[in-house]
């Protein structure tokens, strides 16, 4: 199978992940394990039965990845859209991603990445950085010890791949914040998110309110749920966060 890609999803005409109409393909397993994570389908690297007994995940070979994108190749170029690797985390399958970012860069496709950010930067800047047109970069907690313990793994690695990339990267890096009231959502950690941006100079970021529909997922995969607040944010919640970041 080291030839193929493990894939969970594949979701067309999608306007949140990048400029434009564009395709989104969910790559399976992430080196993370955050409590709250939106797609629990797509942590492990390998591929599982929901509740029901459907089978989630699908090994693709490149060109029968880039059969089915091509096919949406029209709408790409009448709205400045393309590509997103999305997950789980597109990183940890970086071989694979690197063969299908380099096939849609041969077609003229616009490819962007959403990332976790926890990856082995040498071979992330070989391997991915020279065919990728945007990258999503998610900085969740800035403290080492609550990172460890909400995603699984320190924000060390994380925090340092950003400053680098920002520092090296000659296309868009743009941060995303994702909102998770008592965890990210908190004052301490938004300041130190708020603080750090800029010290990189970095101007603008977006921020990503939390989301319950991931509660109805872990039901139909048969897991508890590790977080629970079933509700979104308020009004009140949001700009509270927003204010962190408006000098
Ligand atoms: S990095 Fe994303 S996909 Fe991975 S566990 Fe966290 S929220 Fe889920």
């Amino acid at each position: 199978m080291n030839d193929k890609g493990l894939i969970f999803d594949i979701k067309r005409d999608s306007s949140e992940d990048g400029p434009g109409i564009r395709t989104t393909v969910f790559f399976k397993g992430c080196p993370l394990s955050c409590v709250w994570c939106q797609n629990p389908e797509g942590k492990k690297f390998l591929p599982e039965p929901d509740v029901h007994g459907d089978v989630i995940g699908t090994w693709y070979s490149v060109d029968e990845l880039m059969y089915r994108l091509r096919q949406d190749k029209p709408f790409f170029i009448s709205t400045g859209g393309g590509v997103t690797l999305s997950g789980g985390e597109p990183t940890l399958q970086m071989d694979f991603a690197s063969r299908l970012l380099q096939a849609l860069k041969r077609e003229g496709i616009h490819t962007a990445l959403e990332t976790g950010g926890f990856f082995q930067y040498q071979a992330f800047k070989e391997k991915m950085l020279p065919w990728l047109d945007l990258i999503y970069f998610d900085i969740k907690l800035i403290d080492a010890v609550e990172s460890k313990q909400y995603c699984g793994r320190s924000s060390q690695r994380i925090l340092e791949n950003f400053s680098r990339l920002i520092a090296e990267a000659s296309i868009p890096v743009i941060p995303r914040i994702p909102l998770i009231p008592d965890i990210t959502a908190t004052e301490q950690n938004l300041k130190g998110i708020a603080a750090f941006l800029d010290r990189h100079g970095v101007k603008s970021c977006e921020l990503m309110p939390y989301n319950p529909l991931w509660i109805g997922k872990l039901e139909k995969l048969g897991i508890t749920p590790g977080y629970q607040r079933a509700s979104y944010m308020t009004s009140a919640e949001k700009k509270a966060c927003v204010d962190h970041f408006i000098k």
